[in-house]
This record gives structure tokens, C-alpha cells and sequence, in this order.
């Protein structure tokens, strides 16, 4: 189980709606171009009405491109219905019904595909177990807790044996604590059954711990892709920098070969293909910012506040505002609203986009 793992190749697809305020035509997905790889968990990132769900039902095929053409497996699947395509969804709402037992909730899929009684029993029984649902399956919907019903939903999505899975803001109805130890769940059990799977989430640190590739969209096109760790480290545009964790942003111009001038102060960085002249923004992580004595950047701290496993300042570089998040403070001199100081951060922690 799967039968098979599956890739998805999105080519090119668009989908136009109609705003129902100004009656005019949009691209609520414009031109998105994909190559998911069979048995990889991608999740589609960004702000509210960037299009992932509209591209999530397009592969699902409850809804269908205007353009473009949608490929599972290697056959182009833009006619099937959604029960002809071998995909399943797992919703947000979980889409249970209340008044059936785990166990006929979970054998639903298998009864209307008219399988054998003893192999439907054999198959839940199995999901049951795979989902840490065992002896469970006489048990009402109703009396079951969110991350129970989000488990069975998991489970009767899984049992249909599809070559991929579909995720629509599975954990959303879940509290913070309960979402954080699910999606763990669902990352575990994706790589024990190998399945694909394509996961929507406005939520970036679900995002980051669940995925092999995110995808970040904005306003109906795909912004990067990459992994976790590139997407983080290397953004390729303010927003995403800005919508992936925390980051500071200065503004610099390029003022020589390899060299910047920030707030009147030169410093020596790689600024590869970007002229001189140029507007740039060096992007700075707050963890990977340091406070002290001496070093590149003046600055004067005009917040201070102590978080257990770091001390947060808020300090002003010019008239930018910088957040430090300065790890372990056990040891390291602390400073207080009011004291000057100066920045440190190693070249290869910052990034410089051209903004001009
Ligand atoms: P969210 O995180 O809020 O669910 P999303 O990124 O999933 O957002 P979509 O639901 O894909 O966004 O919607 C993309 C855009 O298309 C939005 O502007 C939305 O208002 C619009 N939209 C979605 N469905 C329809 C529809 N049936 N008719 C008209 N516009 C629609």
C-alpha cells in the first residue's frame, strides 16, 4: 500500500473565476507549473486567497483548469470525474458521517467499490492499527475527540489505497497543541505507507516540519519552490523571506564590487551579478544576528526582554527597526533599553536582493 506511488505534473494550468463584486474575470491560479515526485510530501504555502485550495480541488477535479493540463502518473487525467481519479481528500471539516461507527466510516470507500466483506474487514482493521486507531472501531464519530475524527478521516482516505493523497487544512479545527503532534502524525504515517501526498496549509512552521517541497503562492502564481531549508535560507523575493519566519530587512546600495553601504557604513559581502548602484535589501535572520561591544553595525537598543531560550531585542539601525533573538543569554551580557552597541552576523547568513 499504495498500490503505486504517483507523481503530479501540473502544466501550465490556470483558473479564471468571475468576482462576484466587479463581474470581472480573474486569475485565481495563473499559469502554475509543477513537478511532484511519486511518493513526496509537498505542501502548497501562502495567504489567504493565493489560489492553493482552488489548486488542490483542480487536482482533486472538483474543479477544472480553464488552461493547462493535469498529469497523475503519467496519464493526463482532465476529464475524470473525482472518483475516477486516484486521488482522495482529506478535508478540514473532516467529512465524517456522524452517525456511523469508526469502522463503517473508514469501510465506506471500500463498500461502494463492492469489495469482499472479509477484505474490507482485513483492510480497516489494518488502517486502524497504521493510525493508532485499534480497537476503537465500534465507536461513534461523536464520541470521538478532533484529533480522533481527524485520524479516521486520515484513515478512510488512506484505506482506498490511492496513488495520492490530498490534504486541504487538515488540522485547522484542531487546538495549537493538537495540530503540532498531528502533523507529526501524518508526516510519520506518509512515509511509512510512501505515499504522495499534496498538503495545503496557510500555517509556515506546518508547512516547514511536514514537507519534502513547498511551494509558496501568491496571488494565484507560484512565488519558489524548493525545500524547507532552501526557501528559508535563500528566498528569492521579499515576500517570501518576509511569509517564511522572521526576517529583518536593511536597506543597502551596492557600492562596489562586493561591497555594500548600509546606513552610511561599508561592508564586505557577496553581491554576485547585482551592479553597483544598485537598491538592494539584505535580508537578516533574527537568530543570526549577534549584539556586542564592537563590530559592523552601530545600533541602539530600544527593546530588551528576556524568553528563556533567548533574549529578544528590538534595536534601531538608523531608522530600520533589526529583531535579534539572541539564543542561550545564560552566559552573554545582556542589554538594556537605552545602551548602544553593535551588530554581527557572518557574510553567509545574509541574503541581498536587488529591490530597484
Ligand atoms: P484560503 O487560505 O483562504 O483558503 P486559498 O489560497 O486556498 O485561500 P482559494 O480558495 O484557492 O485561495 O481562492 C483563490 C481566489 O479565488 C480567491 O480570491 C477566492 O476568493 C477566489 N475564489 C475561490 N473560489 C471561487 C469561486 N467559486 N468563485 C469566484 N471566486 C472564487
Amino acid at each position: 500500500m499504495p498500490k503505486e506511488k504517483k507523481g503530479v505534473k501540473l502544466d501550465h494550468i490556470s483558473k479564471i473565476y468571475k468576482d462576484p463584486k466587479t463581474k470581472k474575470d480573474f486569475y485565481a491560479v495563473r499559469d502554475v507549473s509543477l513537478e511532484i515526485e511519486p511518493g513526496s510530501f509537498v505542501t502548497l504555502l501562502g495567504p489567504s486567497g493565493c489560489g492553493k485550495t482552488t489548486t488542490l480541488r483542480m487536482i482533486a477535479g472538483f474543479e477544472s483548469p480553464d488552461e493547462g493540463s493535469i498529469i497523475l502518473g503519467g496519464e493526463v487525467i482532465d476529464e475524470l470525474p473525482p472518483n475516477k481519479r486516484d486521488t482522495a481528500m482529506v478535508f478540514q471539516s473532516y467529512a465524517l458521517l456522524p452517525h456511523y461507527n469508526v469502522f463503517d466510516n473508514v469501510a465506506y470507500g471500500l463498500r461502494i467499490r463492492k469489495l469482499p466483506k472479509d477484505e474490507i474487514r482485513e483492510k480497516v482493521m489494518n488502517i486502524l492499527e497504521l493510525v493508532e486507531l485499534g480497537g476503537m472501531e465500534n465507536r461513534m464519530i461523536n464520541q470521538l475527540s478532533g484529533g480522533q475524527q481527524q485520524r479516521v478521516a486520515l484513515a478512510r482516505s488512506l484505506v482506498v489505497e490511492p496513488g495520492v493523497l490530498l490534504f486541504d487544512e487538515p488540522l485547522s479545527n484542531l487546538d495549537a497543541k493538537l495540530r503540532v503532534s498531528m502533523r507529526t502524525e501524518i508526516r510519520k504515517i506518509q512515509r511509512k505507507v510512501g505515499i504522495t501526498a499534496i498538503y495545503v496549509t496557510h500555517d509556515q512552521s506546518e508547512a516547514m516540519s511536514i514537507s519534502d517541497k513547498i511551494i509558496i503562492m501568491k496571488d494565484g502564481i507560484v512565488e519558489q519552490t524548493g525545500t524547507p531549508r532552501e526557501i528559508y535560507y535563500h528566498p528569492k523575493s521579499l515576500f517570501v523571506a518576509d511569509f517564511i519566519g522572521e526576517a529583518n530587512f536593511l536597506r543597502a546600495v551596492v557600492s562596489g564590487q562586493d561591497e555594500v553601504t548600509v546606513e552610511g557604513v561599508i561592508l564586505n559581502m557577496q553581491t554576485g551579478d547585482i551592479p553597483a548602484g544598485s537598491k538592494c535589501s539584505l535580508i537578516l535572520r533574527p537568530e543570526a544576528v549577534r549584539i556586542e561591544d564592537t563590530g559592523l553595525l552601530p545600533c541602539k537598543v530600544t527593546f530588551s526582554c528576556f524568553m528563556g531560550a533567548y533574549q529578544n531585542y528590538h534595536v534601531a539601525v538608523g531608522e530600520t527597526n533589526v529583531v535579534i533573538n539572541d539564543y542561550n543569554p545564560r552566559s552573554k551580557k545582556i542589554y538594556q533599553e537605552g545602551d548602544t552597541a553593535y551588530l554581527n552576523f557572518s557574510n553567509d547568513s545574509v541574503n541581498i536582493l536587488r529591490t530597484d
